[in-house]
């Protein structure tokens, strides 16, 4: 089987991106770089910048592309993460895979370019659950969901025992809808873009998360 060391993971908001890019990555021996999460951090420092990520945030919609290549870029190339990455949630558009390509064309991307692309497949219908249903550990950020990943004991976290919880900001009834609408306009063109240059494979995602994650494991060989 093919050994895959740089893989992009495409699906919509909800297909469990950031859960299967986790233990993918972990299987890996590499990191989970996370645009989302990269964006959140910087609106949690309170900055200029972080306040004008957070309105788009809030409202589903993308930030810039330079902005996000520029971060992504940034991430792929640093020390920590040269044997490998899993990238959950960049690219998300046409024009962010068309500038990172041309980085990723670049001398410094000799031998580090992205070798798949993993398409997680869910239909909508499962999407709204997904979302609405999920919250983080405030102290250790880990993610649960009310259905699908309960905590072993009820309100206490699995991982370092914190009692309080949070849901995403932008995890609301609404701003699904507006993820959806942008997930549908402006990254699915990314499924034949990937399929042209040879590297897409889907899973279907509708299963368990363990059920996904040995799915993956029989495609990606992790
Ligand atoms: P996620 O954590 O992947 O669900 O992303 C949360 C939000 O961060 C998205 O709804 C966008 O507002 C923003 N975001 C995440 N990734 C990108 C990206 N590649 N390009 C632009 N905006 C992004």
């Amino acid at each position: 089987m093919a050994k895959y060391n740089r893989i992009v993971l495409l699906g919509p908001p909800g297909s469990g991106k950031g859960t299967q890019g986790a233990i993918l990555a972990e299987r890996m021996g590499v990191k989970e770089i996370s645009a989302g999460e990269l964006l959140r951090a910087e609106v949690k420092t309170g900055s200029d910048l972080g306040k004008e990520i957070a309105a788009r945030i809030d409202k589903g919609q993308l930030v810039s592309a330079e902005l996000i290549v520029r971060l992504m870029t940034q991430a792929f190339l640093a020390p920590e993460n040269a044997n490998g990455f899993i990238s959950d949630g960049f690219p998300r558009s046409i024009e962010q895979a068309e500038i990172f390509d041309k980085i990723e064309n670049g001398p410094e991307f000799e031998g580090k370019k992205i070798d798949l692309a993993l398409l997680i497949d869910v239909p909508d219908d499962y999407i709204k659950e997904r979302i609405l249903g999920r919250s983080q550990c405030a102290k250790c950020g880990t993610f649960y969901h009310e259905k699908f990943k309960p905590t072993k004991v009820a309100g206490v976290c699995d991982v370092c025992g914190g009692k309080e919880f949070a849901k995403r900001a932008d995890d609301t009834e609404e701003t699904v809808v507006s993820r959806l609408r942008v997930y549908r306009e402006a990254t699915a063109p990314l499924i034949p873009y990937y399929e042209n240059k040879g590297l897409l494979v889907r899973v279907d995602g509708t299963g368990s998360i363990n059920a996904v994650s040995e799915k993956i494991k029989e495609i990606v060989g992790y």
